[in-house]
């Protein structure tokens, strides 16, 4: 069932005692249509990002059918909510019992690796299986994204053309994957990606059936405001279009963040103000894990019925719940000048790797509510694009 839409201001009136999210599925449809119009390629979302299980049935009703799946518990979720997805078990170090579960129970045809370990690790977990689809996971440098990805996983571009080749000898069909960082900031990191990539590719002498430029499509932070989405798009198809028969190769994407960012705010309490530092009801071990240490700066909105744009803002710093001093989030967060005790903060672009972040620390946690909104992001990256119905919101509903 739909929840009924209602703005936030009226619901902080509950008196939430605990932070809690607001999702709207407007914003959420919006970006997926933006994808789905725009890009050329065949996207898989990046179920990490937020496995909310509404989240993934709006992506899925918005024409989204393939997931990136990173653990046997995500390919279960997915699995659960639509029987023919298409699953792509893209984590490069699986447990055994993770391969032979995905491809047995799950109907799971496509692993990524990085490695020739990981190699006989599926082959010998899948019994053989003569209908997989193995994508090679390269390491590439991830100069222009604010988190690099680059150290963990991927094989080095000197060593891959060897394990390309050694797939193909064992496998029906290959792709590649890379992942440029997420945030990337410049479509250069595309650009740049694929043309590492492909020269691996010739290198190896395998014609490839899928090529996946990964993730890394930005969300728009303040202080951090990226190209335009198309034009990533534009660096992607104009380089990949340069590879010789790149149309024997299916493009595929990875995108987290970009589709679900604007999606869901947290709504916090200021439990207290020192000078220009709030305390608030939730923090780094809780939702806010970003604001921390990787010191992103979310937008954030006093809730309040008046009008408050002429108010003067001043920049604060948030401290969280639990008794750690590492519960710090820098900021520069600007709100109005007399925020106080008992106000409520909308924290914006928080549908991106905020829902799942929280530990139970200290005994603080997010209420697992999930109230949904009509309120429009605080920002958006999306802004010109069509106005979703609340037909198409029902449809998804029913
Ligand atoms: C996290 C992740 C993504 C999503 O990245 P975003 O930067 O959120 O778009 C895509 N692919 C892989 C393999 C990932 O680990």
């Amino acid at each position: 069932m739909a929840q009924a839409l209602r703005t936030i201001a009226s619901v902080v009136r509950d008196d939430f005692d605990t932070s809690f999210f607001v999702f709207r599925p407007k914003a959420l449809l919006r970006a997926a249509h933006f994808f789905g119009q725009h890009f050329k390629a065949n996207c898989l979302f990046a179920v990490k990002t937020n496995p909310e299980a509404v989240v993934l049935t709006h992506l899925y009703h918005a024409g989204i059918r393939r997931f990136d799946v990173a653990s046997i518990d995500e390919v279960a979720h997915v699995r659960r909510l639509f029987h023919d997805a298409e699953l792509y078990f893209m984590h490069p170090v699986k447990p055994r019992h993770a391969i032979r579960r995905a491809y047995f129970e799950f109907g799971v045809r496509h692993f990524s690796l990085d490695s020739e370990r990981e190699l006989e690790k599926i082959l010998q977990e899948t019994d053989f299986a003569q209908d997989l689809t193995l994508h090679v996971r390269l390491s590439i440098p991830n100069t222009y994204a604010e988190l690099t990805l680059a150290e963990k996983f991927g094989c080095n571009l000197q060593e891959a053309p060897q394990l390309i080749k050694k797939v193909s000898e064992k496998v029906a069909r290959v792709g590649i994957c890379f992942h440029a960082g997420s945030q990337c900031m410049h479509p250069d990191a595309y650009r740049i990606a694929i043309r590492m990539v492909a020269e691996v590719v010739e290198q190896s002498e395998v014609q490839l059936d899928f090529f996946n430029v990964g993730g890394g499509f930005p969300s728009i932070y303040p202080g951090m405001i990226p190209p335009y989405m198309e034009d990533y798009f534009e660096a992607i198809h104009h380089e990949f279009a340069r590879i010789p028969h790149y149309e024997k190769m299916t493009l595929l994407a990875e995108p987290g963040r970009a589709l679900v960012a604007e999606c869901m705010s947290l709504i916090v309490r200021v439990e207290l103000r020192k000078g220009n530092m709030l305390y608030i009801n939730d923090g780094t071990y809780g939702s806010l894990f970003d604001a921390g240490t990787p010191r992103f700066i979310y937008p954030v909105k006093l809730i309040c019925d008046e009008e408050i744009y002429s108010r003067d803002l001043a920049a604060f710093s948030f401290y969280g719940p639990t008794c750690d001093s590492l519960d710090y989030m820098k900021g520069p967060f600007y709100l109005p000048n007399d925020t106080e005790e008992g106000d409520f903060i909308e924290i914006g672009q928080m549908g991106a790797y905020g829902r799942t972040m929280a530990t139970r620390f200290n005994g603080f946690h997010p209420s697992d509510t999930l109230v949904y909104v009509k309120d429009e992001p605080l920002m958006t990256m999306y802004r010109d694009d069509e106005e979703i119905s609340d037909e198409q919101l029902e449809i998804i509903a029913a």
